[in-house]
């Protein structure tokens, strides 16, 4: 058996596409409409978004939590993993963005799970914490501004139920932790982030390999 893991070639990388993804019509259709957009690459990419749904499920969410939705496509996934009455509870900046969001939450048939707070992330969750909804929330999936991950993480901890897990996106963001060169802001908040959560013993912690590196974190 292998002590790493496998280089995931093009040719796997379709194979497992080919074997794995179930993605709805209205994903599909979201993705294919924006693969030219400028910002395409801020969309997550469709295995983690199936894995998001996945792990939405294992956890039994009900009342999940999202920084940073773009255009909709990992809500919508998790979106689709919750009970009836299960929410997401969406936190962006971008109304142009978010525009595409309703439509793609519409689309899917899930515009009743999700709330929408716009506005900037931190401010909405320190007002979810004063409001008393700390320990209330089952899961909670950051992918916003990198410079931020560290205020994400720790309100979205607080905003936490205890077995509840978080998912954090590009943790490995494109290499550029261990290439000692990159000294950009964005790097630097994803390094000084990944340290934090590996010293942190509040969780419990693991990296996921897929697309840029999805951290997950179970609350003790
Ligand atoms: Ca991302």
């Amino acid at each position: 058996m292998s002590r790493t893991n496998l280089t995931i070639t093009d040719e796997l990388d379709r194979y497992i596409r080919a074997i794995t993804l179930r993605e709805p019509e209205a994903l599909k259709h979201l993705r294919e409409d924006t693969e030219s957009h400028p910002h395409a690459g801020m969309q997550t990419a469709p295995e983690q978004g199936q894995f998001l749904h996945l792990l939405a499920r294992i956890t039994g969410a009900k009342k999940t939590l999202e920084v940073g939705v773009f255009m909709g496509y990992s809500s919508t996934w998790v979106a689709l993993a919750l009970p009836a009455g299960g929410k997401v509870i969406a936190c962006d900046l971008s109304e142009e963005f978010t525009i595409r969001a309703r439509q793609t939450w519409r689309a899917a048939g899930v515009e009743d799970r999700v709330d929408l707070h716009l506005g900037p992330a931190v401010q909405t969750l320190d007002r979810f914490i004063a409001e008393g909804q700390s320990g209330t929330f089952d899961f909670a999936f950051i992918d916003a501004d990198k410079t931020n991950y560290s205020n994400y993480y720790e309100r979205a901890l607080q905003l936490l139920r205890p077995g509840g897990l978080i998912a954090v996106d590009n943790v490995l963001w494109d290499g550029r932790p261990i290439d000692l060169s990159a000294t950009d802001a964005d790097t630097e908040a994803i390094r000084a982030f990944n340290a934090n959560v590996y010293s942190d013993a509040r969780v419990a912690i693991s990296l996921v390999p897929l697309g840029d590196g999805l951290t997950l974190a179970c609350k003790l």
